[in-house]
């Protein structure tokens, strides 16, 4: 919010119906507390106030498409993850190792994965290259 008060000789985006566009205008006359004529800063002409386009942004960002709320991370920050995990760095899965969320497991059967949750007192979910996996595990 703007508190400040408008007054003649400050400056103003208007309509220009000369220019055909919405360019700088300086007050010229207020009544009340409303701007009543400018003065357009490009050609000079002295009309009605008229305000500037609707209050809308003038590009619409649609760029955040829904995100799943579900987990912290998607499927493909998942398998990027995974690209960058060093196999060797990765704790030989079996049924007693103690686990978090995020951490490195190698699998006989599926390979190399991360954990992306634990869903029960002994079931971690990892994400393979095939797939998310529900395994056994011993909570850390
Ligand atoms: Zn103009």
């Amino acid at each position: 919010m703007s508190n400040k008060q408008l007054s003649a000789g400050d400056h103003i985006t208007s309509k220009c119906t000369k220019c055909k566009d919405t360019t700088n205008h300086t007050i010229v006359a207020m009544v009340g507390d409303k701007v009543a004529k400018v003065e357009c800063n490009t050609c000079g002409g002295i009309h009605n106030y008229r305000s500037a386009a609707p209050q809308k942004p003038a590009t619409k960002r649609k760029t955040n498409p829904a995100k799943p709320a579900k987990t912290s991370k998607t499927e493909a920050e998942w398998e990027a993850l995974l690209n960058e995990t060093d196999p060797a760095a990765a704790t030989p899965y079996n049924m007693q190792m103690s686990i978090k969320s995020g951490d490195a497991i190698q699998h006989p059967s599926f390979g190399l994965g991360r954990v992306i949750s634990i869903t029960r007192p002994n079931k971690m979910e990892v994400y393979f290259r095939s797939g998310v996996k529900l395994l056994r595990c011993t909570i850390a």
